[in-house]
């Protein structure tokens, strides 16, 4: 079966949305990537594993997106099915855990703790991503990380079926989990946080943003921090000492305000900032010998000359 064989099979299925041709760079936060051959939104788990049984069962590629905040999408963009998860949004509290479905954002998910007087997702509410994103990078600001809060997540693998993982079986590590692995969809999410005070729990998430803001480039699209942290180092300190702020490639920018951050400044190609990584990471390795590796995950397919 042919792609638009399965579009037509997928567009039949009720809670799914389908597009042809989406252009990847309107749900990316860096505002690049070029064309899926399909984007499709299941509006809920069953729709979800509906899919993914279709997918498999022709054995299609697949992407799975969520808010699109730490991937590189390739300017000739995916070929095959891209599952866009942020319809899958549901959220409720059982005492006090909180149990989600993973294309919930995490800022939805922070007021949500608020309203519920539960502390311990300060940590997260300035990250732009979904929840499912969150725990597969186990994402982490300000001392806290994902793996602090989730004890349990349903998953489905690619042959369409639900799973159930412990915390430990999750293997998480520093921006890592076993779903970078196998490959599994994070469906649900159950946390373990503590009684708090919601007005605490607040001034907590403000105070930590308004950090956030006077030292992230925010007003520029990106993908948070291009590298992750290498061992004894801070990536953005090591390219700083290069004098690597304010480097630029074609629309791609070293940011002047955290060296960390790769910027789109205006009209950025992936291809821009993929050379301008390169580039980093030979200065880096040159000048202080020290190995840099992209936090941000690279998808789809980049012109030619970049490989
Ligand atoms: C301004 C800015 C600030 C940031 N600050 C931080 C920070 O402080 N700490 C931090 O850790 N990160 C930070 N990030 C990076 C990013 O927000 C996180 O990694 C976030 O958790 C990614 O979530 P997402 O939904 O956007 O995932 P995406 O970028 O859509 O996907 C990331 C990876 O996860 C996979 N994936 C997504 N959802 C699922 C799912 N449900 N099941 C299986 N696989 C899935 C994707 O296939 C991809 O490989 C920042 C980014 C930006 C732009």
């Amino acid at each position: 079966m042919d792609l638009s064989e399965i579009k037509e099979v997928l567009a039949k299925l009720s809670g799914c949305k389908v597009i042809s041709d989406a252009p990847l760079k309107e749900y990316t936060s860096f505002k690049i990537g070029g064309p899926a051959d399909l984007l499709v939104e299941p509006e809920n788990s069953n729709a979800l594993q509906q899919v993914m049984r279709i997918l498999a069962e022709h054995n299609q590629s697949y992407f799975v997106l969520g808010k699109g905040s730490n991937i590189l999408i390739g300017d000739k963009g995916f070929r095959g099915v891209v599952l866009r998860l942020t319809g899958l949004n549901n959220v409720r509290s059982e005492g006090t855990k909180i149990i989600a479905e993973s294309g919930v954002t995490l800022a939805k998910l922070a007021g949500f703790a608020v309203n519920a007087e539960l502390t311990g997702l300060e940590f997260a509410s300035g990250i732009p991503g979904t929840l499912g994103g969150a725990v597969v990078m186990n994402a982490g600001a300000y001392g806290g990380e994902m793996r602090d809060v989730v004890t349990r997540v349903t998953a489905l693998t690619p042959h369409g079926e639900m799973r159930a993982l412990n915390a430990r079986e999750m293997e998480f590590g520093y921006r890592q989990s076993i779903f970078q692995k196998n490959g599994w969809i994070v469906v649900e999410v159950e946390m373990e946080l503590q009684p708090g005070d919601s007005v605490e729990i607040r001034d907590k998430m403000n105070e930590l943003n308004s950090r956030r803001k006077n030292k992230q480039p925010l007003e520029y699209p990106s993908a948070g921090s291009t590298f992750k942290r290498p061992p004894g180092y801070f990536a953005g300190t090591l390219i700083d000492q290069m004098g690597l702020k304010g480097y630029t490639i074609g629309g791609a920018q070293v940011s002047e305000k955290h060296a960390g951050f790769i910027i789109n400044v205006g009209g950025a190609r992936a291809s821009d900032v993929l050379k301008l990584i390169q580039h980093v990471q030979k200065q880096v390795k040159a000048k202080a010998g020290v190995d840099l590796e992209p936090e941000v995950h690279l998808v789809g397919e980049f012109d030619k000359q970049d490989e």
